[in-house]
């Protein structure tokens, strides 16, 4: 019995390796699969096989060979392949059907969450919002290989719960399985931040070598790390970013503590700052663009708070780059989308300043390609990630 299920889990992981290196790596020949992995030609000759009538992966046509005729590369069926992506917010939900190559086929209008609404209904506005995309993708429903789900809370991905949350307290009790019941597909519960970083690392950043921190920026502030393509054995986690000390003597955190980055940098603490330092406006309340826009038209205290919270994310990023250089670090979020443009040099000169010379040049500094979508898009990526590894 031992001898029968090791023969069976071989070829198993050679699944999931040849996926992988297709994705890293792809489009590639199959010699070029058996020198990546190290296995047989015929081994990769059988497997490609089943991917092909499985449609997971294409043939996309010859490539280069200076002697002989030219091989047939392979790539992942990017587009005739799907996933759902969700995410759960306190202010509401929004839900995409997103492709393989991370284009995303089709959104539901997002839908608002009512306080303390209880976890019952939320479970059904996301079944809903699946079904919505589900329908209007008009895609075979056997295409779509499950549901990533994105969460603003400590997740337990192997139990497929939300463990903790802040400031979402109901999705602790939403039941993910009923989800799952109901569509008929998988679903995979997952941190937003790292989804976020997911997005980035699979769909844009995908031969990327360095280790990619994705640093969020938003209500909270939090962040992941992933490995660098090739590299598994490198960390790959959710991270706490946000209760990084960079002010000892600063404001109070939620945690209990003082000066955390969060306290100093989340949308929440900068709006706070503003509406202590800044007249009201009076078409509504101080927002994100309204604070830029008083910098921009010369306001010297808006422009003080930018400055600031540019120096704070400089430390963040020097103590971010201390420890994970080489790295590229990806800055994303509402606060990175609405002030990027003033934070970002600003934090990249302090990050310069705080840094030890030898690891300066070792670190790059890039906003979020994905935006406001990188979360949905991560989750497509979190759903061929457990295609490809399923033994
Ligand atoms: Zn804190």
């Amino acid at each position: 019995m031992p001898l029968v299920s090791s023969r069976l889990r071989v070829p198993a992981r050679h699944r999931a390796a040849i996926l992988t290196a297709i994705r890293e790596y792809g489009p590639i020949s199959r010699a070029d699969l058996s020198r990546v992995l190290s296995l047989r030609p015929s081994s990769i000759t059988s497997q490609a096989r089943d991917l092909l009538a499985q449609g997971l992966i294409d043939e996309v046509g010859p490539g280069n060979s200076s002697t002989g005729r030219p091989p047939v590369l392979l790539d992942i069926a990017r587009r005739d392949n799907y996933a759902v992506g969700i995410v759960l917010e306190p202010n509401g939900i929004s839900a995409a059907l997103v492709q393989w190559d991370g284009a995303i086929v089709c959104r539901s209008p997002i839908v608002p969450v009512r306080p303390n609404v209880p976890a019952v209904d939320l479970e059904q506005q996301a079944i809903e919002a699946a079904e919505r995309v589900l329908c209007e993708g008009g895609v075979l429903r056997e295409r779509v290989h499950g549901i990533g789900v994105g969460v603003s809370a400590l997740v337990d991905t192997s139990a497929n719960e939300a463990v903790f949350s802040s400031t979402f307290s109901q999705v602790r009790r939403f039941r993910f399985d009923a989800l799952a019941e109901s569509t008929g597909r998988p679903v995979y519960l997952e941190d937003i931040a790292y989804l976020m970083a997911l997005g980035e690392r699979w769909f844009v950043y995908p031969n990327d070598r360095r280790p990619l921190v994705f640093l969020l920026v938003s209500r909270g502030t939090c962040g992941a790390v992933l490995a660098p393509a090739g590299a598994p054995e490198l960390p790959r986690f959710a991270a706490e970013f946000g209760h990084m000390v960079v002010s000892p003597n600063g404001p109070l955190c939620g945690c209990g503590k003082r000066g955390c980055l969060e306290a100093l940098l989340s949308e929440s603490a900068l709006l706070g700052t503003a509406q202590r330092l800044l007249p009201a406006p009076s078409n509504g309340p101080l927002t994100l663009a309204s604070v830029a826009a008083l910098a921009e038209a010369g306001n010297q205290i808006a422009a003080s708070i930018i400055e600031t919270a540019g120096e704070f994310l400089g430390l963040a990023l020097a103590n971010i780059a201390s420890v994970f250089a080489p790295a590229l670090i990806v800055v994303g979020g509402s606060v990175a989308e609405g002030w990027g443009r003033w934070l970002l040099p600003t934090g990249r000169a302090a990050a310069h300043d705080h840094l030890l010379d030898s690891l300066r040049d070792r670190v790059e500094v890039l906003p979020s390609r994905l935006g406001g979508d990188a979360a949905l898009v991560g989750c497509a990526a979190r759903v061929m990630d457990a295609v490809f590894s399923r033994q």
